[in-house]
């Protein structure tokens, strides 16, 4: 990044630099050029992305320069922007991120929706028992936390770096009383408790092994392949909770995942094959693909 603007011999300023960099970023390929640029120089500037348009006639001083041409590199190296800036916002709340959790996606705003409207609201909720497996960043069950404050929530991950992501997240949104987290994979810490669930609810990874090559290198090399690889079909984990789950939903509990844009017929077929849930039912994320299944567990 130049210091000024050699033609003018005018200082470089918040306006040249968001120019020149998101110009820069073009060229390196990097698609939301100018949000990302915005983002890290009000990262650098210590202020928010919309001071910046107040600002656009402001020189930057050689420290900010100096901080701004750092993390521009960390991103031509394609790190993502929420680690390099260590934060994200999901559901309109801002969440921390680390590269021990995924970045939340919009695409995950479809299972907090869908998981809303089956807690219910006030009074009746402070009955409602609920179950993140594989919480990450705990954007979706501080999600849920904020939204339904009566609901008693658990989450569990097999990662400790995660499970203290999702615990400062907790805090940071107001929710840290709500939920009481644990380690371990999926609902092996659960099977000496007698303790069931109106609902239960993941994101787990599913993503068939052989795709992870080909994904971004924003995804392939900056976040955990651990949150990400299903195995070789994709459906190891999703079929592993689906086997289980049932076994620890109370009579007509909700099981609700997050799936794989393509991966709806072969879910069906295995909750199907599983015997314990009916209905079963797929809902859409904004861009049209079947991306929740709720299963309801068949009454007893
Ligand atoms: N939707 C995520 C992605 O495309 C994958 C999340 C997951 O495997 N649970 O990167």
């Amino acid at each position: 990044m130049p210091t000024d603007d050699r033609a003018s011999g005018s200082p470089w300023t918040v306006l040249k630099a968001l120019q020149w960099t998101a110009e820069y970023f073009n060229r390196h390929h990097i698609e939301s050029s100018r949000i990302d640029a915005e983002i890290l120089l009000a990262h650098a500037l210590h202020c928010q992305r919309l001071d910046l348009y107040l600002r656009h006639d402001q020189p930057l001083n050689e420290n900010e320069r100096v901080k701004f041409r750092g993390l521009i590199q960390r991103r031509i190296r394609r790190e993502p922007v929420a680690y390099i800036v260590g934060a994200k916002e999901f559901w309109s709340l801002r969440f921390r991120v680390t590269p021990a959790v995924l970045i939340p996606r919009p695409d995950t705003e479809c299972l907090v929706e869908n998981a809303i409207k089956n807690i219910p609201q006030g009074n009746a909720g402070q009955e409602c028992d609920v179950l993140e497996l594989g919480v990450g960043s705990g954007a979706v069950i501080v999600a849920l936390a904020h939204e339904r404050p009566g609901a008693r929530c658990w989450a569990s991950d097999t990662s400790w770096a995660a499970i203290q992501v999702a615990r400062d997240n907790a805090r940071l949104n107001g929710v840290a009383g709500n939920i009481r987290f644990f380690a371990g994979r999926w609902l092996d810490p659960l099977r000496s408790r007698s303790q069931r669930f109106d609902l239960v609810i993941s994101n787990p990874p599913y993503i068939p092994s052989g795709d992870i090559g080909q994904l971004p290198p924003e995804i392939r090399l900056f976040e955990p392949t651990g949150a990400l690889d299903g195995g070789e079909d994709g459906l190891t984990h999703l079929g592993a909770i689906m086997a289980e789950a049932h076994g620890y939903l109370k009579p007509n509990g909700l099981l609700l995942l997050e799936i794989g844009f393509d991966q709806r017929d072969r879910v069906q077929a295995l909750a199907r094959q599983s015997g314990a849930y009916r209905p079963i039912i797929f809902h859409k994320d904004h861009g049209g693909h079947d991306r929740v299944v709720m299963l309801r567990k068949k009454g007893i």
